[in-house]
This record gives C-alpha cells, sequence and structure tokens, in this order.
C-alpha cells in the first residue's frame, strides 16, 4: 500500500518543549481515572486524556470531565468507537465530549494510532491536530513495572508524548489499570525530581481546545458544514468519474 503522506504540522509525535506531556487513552473510566486525578493534582501536573465517545454513556463520565477541565488537564476526541476497520466518526464524539463538559477540543488521536484514521480525520476536518506518541510502556498488557522503574530516566525527557491507557469500557481486561497509576506515579516522581514539568497539550494548542459561546459554535458549525459539503461534492464528482472511466 502507498504511504499515506501526511505533514508532521499536523500528526505530531513529540513536541519541542520543556514539558513532558503523559497521555491516557480510552477512558474515562470511574474505576481509575479519578485516582489517577488525584495522583495529578498531588504533583501539580496536567495530562491529557484521549475519551472515546462509547465511554461517555457511562453515567460518571461527565463529572469526570467537567474535573477534568476544572483542574487544567486537556480533553482530546478519540473517536466515538475504537474501531479498526472503520471510520471512528470522530466528529460524534467531538459533540459529544463537548455536551458532556463545553469544550470544543480539536485534537485528537486516533484509535490504535492508525494512520488510515487519522489521514482520513485530517481530508474531512482541516482545523484539527493528530497526536501520536514518543513513548509507551504497552500497558495494553500486563506490565514488568520493575522493567518499567529501570526505564523511566530514559523515557522521561522534555517534549516527549507518553502514552498510557486509564480504560476501555467496552474491555473487561482493560478494567485493571492499577500499574498505570505505579507508571503515572514513576513518571511524576522522576519529573520532579528533574524539575520537568508535566503538562496538558491545551498550554501547547489552547487555540484547539476552547469553550465556545453559542455565537461562535453557530458560526464555526455553519462553516464546517460548507467545507464538507464541499468535500462530499468532490468526492462524488471522483467516484462518478471512476465509474465512467471503469465503464470505457
Ligand atoms: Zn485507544
Amino acid at each position: 500500500m502507498k504511504e499515506l503522506e501526511i505533514s508532521n504540522k499536523r500528526w505530531i509525535r513529540r513536541i519541542n518543549h520543556p514539558a513532558l506531556f503523559l497521555t491516557y487513552d480510552d477512558g474515562p473510566n470511574p474505576a481509575v481515572t479519578s485516582r489517577l486525578l488525584d495522583i495529578l493534582r498531588a504533583v501539580r501536573g496536567a495530562a491529557t486524556f484521549f475519551v472515546t465517545g462509547e465511554s461517555l454513556d457511562q453515567i460518571e463520565a461527565p463529572s469526570i470531565l467537567r474535573r477534568m477541565l476544572a483542574e487544567g488537564h486537556t480533553i482530546g476526541n478519540h473517536g466515538q468507537l475504537h474501531l479498526k476497520n472503520a471510520y471512528p466518526d470522530f466528529e460524534v464524539s467531538q459533540r459529544r465530549i463537548e455536551a458532556a463538559c463545553g469544550v470544543h477540543t480539536r485534537i485528537f488521536r486516533a484509535p490504535h494510532g492508525l494512520k488510515t484514521h487519522v489521514a482520513d480525520y485530517l481530508r474531512r476536518d482541516r482545523s484539527v491536530l493528530g497526536l501520536h506518541w514518543t513513548r509507551h510502556f504497552e500497558d495494553w498488557l500486563p506490565v514488568d513495572l520493575a522493567k518499567v522503574a529501570k526505564q523511566i530516566s530514559e523515557v522521561v525527557e522534555p517534549g516527549s508524548i507518553v502514552l498510557l491507557h486509564d480504560g476501555s469500557p467496552s474491555s473487561e481486561q482493560y478494567r485493571d489499570r492499577s500499574q498505570v497509576l505505579a507508571i503515572t506515579e514513576m513518571i511524576a516522581t522522576e519529573c520532579q525530581c528533574r524539575s520537568i514539568p508535566l503538562a496538558g497539550l491545551a498550554s501547547v494548542y489552547p487555540a484547539l481546545h476552547r469553550i465556545r459561546s453559542e455565537s461562535e459554535r453557530v458560526r464555526e458549525d455553519k462553516r464546517a458544514n460548507r467545507g464538507s459539503s464541499v468535500a462530499n461534492s468532490i468526492a462524488t464528482t471522483i467516484s462518478v468519474f471512476k465509474q465512467w472511466c471503469g465503464s470505457h
């Protein structure tokens, strides 16, 4: 398959910045996320939570998202459904996040980090920014914490985006995230020792993470609809042309 070309300005893997960026995917997870927020509050650190639209079905989700915002964290969009083989409906989860806590986020991460999902969303909406990661600990599998402890000093460096998971409501095996709490404490301690701040992505991209007024919302949604109808009409024209070519 031809390699997709995505500008590294629209799909970020590292940031030229003095802070470390902790990111947590697939939540919120009521059993874990609040404990994580407690750890981050104790060290005065901020992080980014890439939440899925489906996880917002949980009754506790809106209050967890509001707490995240109140404590200076960033909320990113991880798609409505955590799918590999279909478009994750980023627009749906974006609207659901805004309905739950008021923030309009244009910072997203593709489920499974899939480049095709990144390209699909960037084609539909040129105002969004995809965030990949610099480092991870394979925390979707059981983690050897002794091994992680040896890696921490190397992983902690300014500008790194660290991928972790605070949950997945749709899969039982991801519910025990106690190892993620331990890894977070290790990273936070190392950052404190080396005076490296923990920051959320909204501190770097404030224009992409905003509470919108009603008039801004109406104006921007109208503009986005115009943009998507132009994109749809181009896609239709190309598909008609391909059919025409195929029939000759
Ligand atoms: Zn995920």
